[in-house]
């Protein structure tokens, strides 16, 4: 176990955990650099980048709990201010993220209130829904709830209670901290984190003598439940309290063990030829339609604002490439 000191710990990273005694399952992610980056790329109200922050964190969260060889998306669509929020990660644990929201009505929902995480007003009503993409010979799985809790974890705690029976405990943080430097003019930078338990039937095969009684399982369940949820927000994005002491922290009386970490990697899937293909299908009036005053198409991609020109040979090239 590493100890806590100066500077900062392991970071951008999923670690699964089992609290051994209890049999429940867990997951704890600490996002720095890499989520700071990606909400740093966009001029988001404060509000709306820690809102994407969390989805990132719940993404990483949710994704770690599944075996799967390609992309797993959360993806809201919803009538509030913030009006698509997707974030996604692959098997590689390379992760993206964007938010689309009215600036007018992003003003006006704070002039009526605290709008911090508030689900029902930043977002208001709509759906939130999970997608697995293992390529076009593996099924799609997908998930899909509406958008009833006060916060995103909450509305993720909803569906696996009323879709998969399974009991969840879900803790989320994302915020602009200072950063440790030592001196009086700290940095700042976006951080995010959680922490997730899972009460997953016994597939049996080990520890069959030490079997907890319903009962005994059933409190164990409600004191994790409980210990979750003290976990603080400055405590989940700590940058100098490394993941495995903040587990230690909260459930060592119950014996926590901790399994091998996965990186978390801010990374874009957009590339050229990508952006090639799509414009490859369009009609060629069209494509001038979207022509810039300085006579180029510019495709910028939502997630990294990454911007894509081809001025009039390109798309000449581009034409001739598809004969
Ligand atoms: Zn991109």
């Amino acid at each position: 176990m590493r100890l806590e000191g100066a500077g900062f710990a392991a970071d951008n990273l999923v670690l699964p955990f089992q609290i051994e005694a209890l049999g429940l399952r867990g997951r704890a992610v600490r996002l720095g650099a890499e989520v700071d980056a990606i909400l740093n790329r966009h001029d988001y109200p404060a509000p709306v980048a820690r809102m994407l922050g969390e989805a990132l964190a719940l993404t990483a969260l949710l994704a770690a709990a599944l075996k799967y060889d390609g992309i797993f998306t959360l993806q809201i669509q919803s009538d509030g201010p913030i009006s698509l929020l997707v974030a996604d990660v692959t098997s590689d644990g390379h992760m993206r993220g964007y938010a689309q929201f009215d600036q007018g009505r992003f003003e006006a929902a704070v002039k009526q209130g605290a709008v911090e995480r508030s689900v029902p007003r930043l977002l208001g009503a709509g759906h939130l829904a999970f997608t697995v993409d293992q390529g076009s010979v593996m099924e799609r799985y997908q998930g899909i709830v509406e958008l009833t809790g006060a916060t995103l974890a909450d509305c993720v705690h909803t569906y696996f209670r009323d879709s998969e029976q399974i009991e969840t405990c879900l803790k989320t943080a994302c915020d602009r901290i200072d950063l440790p430097s030592g001196g009086p003019d700290a940095p700042q930078g976006w951080r995010a984190g959680g922490l997730m338990l899972q009460r997953i039937p016994d597939e049996g095969g080990i520890a069959q003598t030490d079997m907890p009684t319903e009962e005994e399982a059933e409190d164990g369940w409600r004191r994790a439940v409980i210990l979750t949820g003290s976990a603080a927000d400055a405590e989940v994005l700590d940058p100098t309290l490394p993941a495995e002491n903040l587990l230690y922290r909260l459930y060592h009386e119950d014996g926590v063990r901790v399994f091998e970490r996965r990186e978390l990697i801010d990374r874009c899937r957009c590339s050229r030829e990508r952006v090639d293909s799509v414009l490859r299908g369009q009609p060629r009036a069209e494509l001038d339609d979207m022509k810039e005053p300085d006579g180029r198409v510019v495709v910028t991609c939502q997630f990294c604002n990454r911007s894509y020109g081809y001025d009039d040979s390109d798309l000449d090239a581009l034409q001739s490439a598809e004969d």
